[in-house]
């Protein structure tokens, strides 16, 4: 049985019907015989909705009115996808940052985290449900809520996954996997199969946005393995791995069957 922290990111839980189906997927894994916790973004274009309120009443928001309001975008989609996973059978809870045990410190917007305390995440988890904590979002030493920076919720997952010592971090989202090049922008572009840390941080740096920088990083500290994939699919897709680390001990690759259509290109946001 293998533990796998398991990432939708907002372009995969845009509406409800798309909680229903990362809600299927996460059982799915779990009637597999694993053990999963997943960390989820704030539905579609929330986070940048919120801002556009902030900023309509006041275009300085306190920086800790600002987290305060942001926290909220993964609050919703966590609950409703806990919700979601009820209605099909399997029991999850669902946890703020704070629940989860996720301690930064004082900057609020692109806080960096201390530390990972995730003791009600395991005990979830050693119920036999499944844990959904919400992205993006942590509490500094002064009980206040904080974010991590735009795209952050790619750091809360790997952050988990290495302070529950899990198998893999799988980060889906609405392409394959990591690519030459945007493969939104350039259709030639061909999907990496694995990549060492070092490279996916260079070409995390020369402007491959599908993963945030710091994400990165904290993989590579912790030797996290990340299966970068397609939430649309089953197909697998991109692997970045320690070296010496073997493709075939990670767990719940997938299989190369035919895949969704890929959903239409989205307006450009300021996410990530
Ligand atoms: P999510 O909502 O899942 O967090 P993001 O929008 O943060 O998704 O990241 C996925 C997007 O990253 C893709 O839709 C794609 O357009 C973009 N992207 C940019 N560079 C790359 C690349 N080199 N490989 C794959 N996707 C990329
Ligand atoms: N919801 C946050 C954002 O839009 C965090 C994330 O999606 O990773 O930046
Ligand atoms: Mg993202």
């Amino acid at each position: 049985m293998a533990l796998i922290v398991q990432k939708y990111g907002g372009s995969s839980v845009a509406d409800v019907d798309s909680i229903k189906r990362v809600a299927r997927r996460i059982i799915e894994t779990k009637r597999k015989g694993n053990d999963v916790a997943v960390v989820v973004s704030a539905m579609g274009d929330t986070t940048d909705d919120l801002i556009d309120q902030a900023m309509s009443l006041n275009s300085r928001p306190p920086g800790r009115e600002m987290d305060m309001l942001l926290t909220a975008g993964e609050r919703i989609s966590m609950s409703l996808l806990a919700m979601s996973i009820y209605a099909q059978g399997e029991s999850a809870n669902s946890f703020t940052g704070a629940q989860a045990g996720f301690m930064t410190d004082t900057k609020f917007g692109a806080a960096h985290i201390r530390a990972v305390k995730p003791d009600r995440v395991l005990k979830t988890i050693n119920q036999g449900k499944i844990a959904i904590v919400a992205g993006f979002q942590g509490i500094n030493s002064d009980g206040d809520s904080t974010t991590l920076g735009r795209g952050g919720s790619d750091t809360s997952a790997v952050a988990l996954a290495a302070a529950l010592n899990a198998d893999v971090c799988e980060i889906y989202t609405d392409v394959d996997g990591v690519f030459t090049a945007d493969p939104r922008i350039v259709p030639t572009a061909r999907r990496i199969p694995s990549v060492s840390y070092e490279s996916m941080l260079e070409l995390a740096a020369s402007g491959a946005k599908i993963l945030a920088l710091r994400c990165v990083e904290y993989a590579r500290r912790f030797e996290m393995p990340i299966h970068v994939r397609s939430s649309f699919s089953s197909r697998p897709g991109t692997l970045i791995l320690p070296e010496g680390v073997d493709t075939s001990s990670i767990p719940n690759v997938g299989t190369d069957t035919p895949r969704a259509a890929m959903p239409a290109p989205r307006a450009a946001s300021n996410e990530r």
